[in-house]
């Protein structure tokens, strides 16, 4: 596959001036890449000028949710950046499409396309440490067609946000026990805007108590912890780090992984588990829990200082505890290449001319 670059695509780059406030996913390269996949095969990639998309207004995606996406960063690395564990985003991706019944993209095409947005936005990358360029790779069905099917078109993108570096603060959790945002055999370990969609109503309560974010319980016994609306989840009890184990409605977070791994590499002893909410709350109230954070791409690593329901409130001793400052600086230290990157976990790309 020979990828073609528009020079609208090119002309949009010279012209683009990286504004002073960054925030995080507002701003947005002015180029994307695409995809297109009909009759059963894939469209060479190209890169094309951001811009909004034309979908017939009966495009499957937009009744029947037929969407998946994944979020990586690219990180400033010398002339060039480095993509951190992108296959693992390659394979989730094609996890989700399956699950909502969508053609995988080939792991070459979801590289092809995160590597050339990359290599193209090199130069608008921000260079402060935890500042880096998001990339939003996505996949839409679009066949307009009312009909309950899958749909027989689709299209991949990947769009990109320059980005500053995300810090939500000191996290206060609403222990979710009414809502579900994921079913037992539903979508929950799929990365699919739907689970986003039954995550907000939860959220607009728990803001209006003055909380951040919802801690969610398994679907299946409302009893176990699950994770947060789009992070996992972490408590350190008696200096040993548990995480609730992967249970069907929990998504693989790509940060769980490299964090459990950098764990292990520092002799904390982890348990991947079951975690019952109440055996949790009195642990954060004896003491023995000392420490809970929460992690994923765009935080990296964000403390936990409460948990809170009808019953009251359970204030973690110390936020950002000693085990979630001491992880989240090993993995920024490789991400943004300050230590040898010993798990092969760094991809390089080039910057390309433009
Ligand atoms: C994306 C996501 C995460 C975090 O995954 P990372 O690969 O670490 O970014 C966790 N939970 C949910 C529900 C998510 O959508």
């Amino acid at each position: 596959m020979s990828i073609k670059i528009q020079p609208e695509a090119i002309a949009n780059l010279r012209g683009f001036e990286l504004p002073e406030r960054l925030g995080f996913g507002t701003v947005m390269a002015p180029v994307m890449f695409r995809a297109r996949y009909e009759d059963g095969c894939w469209s060479s990639g190209e890169l094309v000028p951001y811009a909004p998309l034309m979908l017939d207004p009966a495009a499957k995606v937009l009744h029947y949710a037929q969407s998946c996406f994944e979020g990586l960063k690219a990180y400033r690395n010398g002339s060039g950046a480095a993509l951190f564990r992108p296959e693992r985003n390659a394979a989730r991706m094609q996890h989700s499409a399956e699950r909502l019944c969508m053609p995988p993209v080939p792991e070459s095409l979801f590289m092809e396309g995160v590597r050339t947005v990359t290599a193209y936005c090199a130069n608008l990358i921000p260079a402060n440490s935890g500042e880096s360029l998001y990339l939003r790779p996505f996949l839409i069905g679009t066949q307009p067609d009312l009909s309950v099917t899958a749909s027989s078109a689709y299209d991949f993108y990947v769009i990109a946000s320059p980005s500053a570096a995300y810090h939500p603060g000191n996290m206060r959790l609403w222990i979710e026990r009414e809502d579900s945002r994921a079913a037992v055999g539903g979508t929950g370990d799929s990365k699919v805007g739907g689970n986003y969609a039954a995550s907000l109503q939860s959220i607009a309560r728990l803001k209006e108590r003055g909380y951040d974010q919802s801690l969610w319980l398994s679907p299946s016994n409302r009893q176990t912890v699950d994770e947060l609306s789009g992070m996992n989840f972490f408590a350190v009890m008696d200096g040993v780090l548990h995480t609730p184990a992967l249970n069907g409605s929990i998504l693989e977070g790509v940060t769980r992984d490299s964090l459990l791994t950098l764990a292990r590499e520092m002799d904390i002893e982890v348990h991947e588990r079951d975690i019952d909410i109440d055996d949790l709350l009195a642990l954060v109230r004896s003491g023995t829990c000392s420490e809970a954070f929460a992690c994923g791409t765009a935080a990296i690593v964000s403390p936990i200082s409460e948990l809170g329901d009808d019953n009251g409130n359970y204030k973690l001793n110390s936020a950002p505890g000693p085990v979630a400052e001491k992880l989240r600086a090993a993995l920024l230290d490789i991400q943004e290449g300050r230590s040898e990157d010993r798990f092969g976990w760094i991809q390089r790309v080039e910057a390309a001319e433009s």
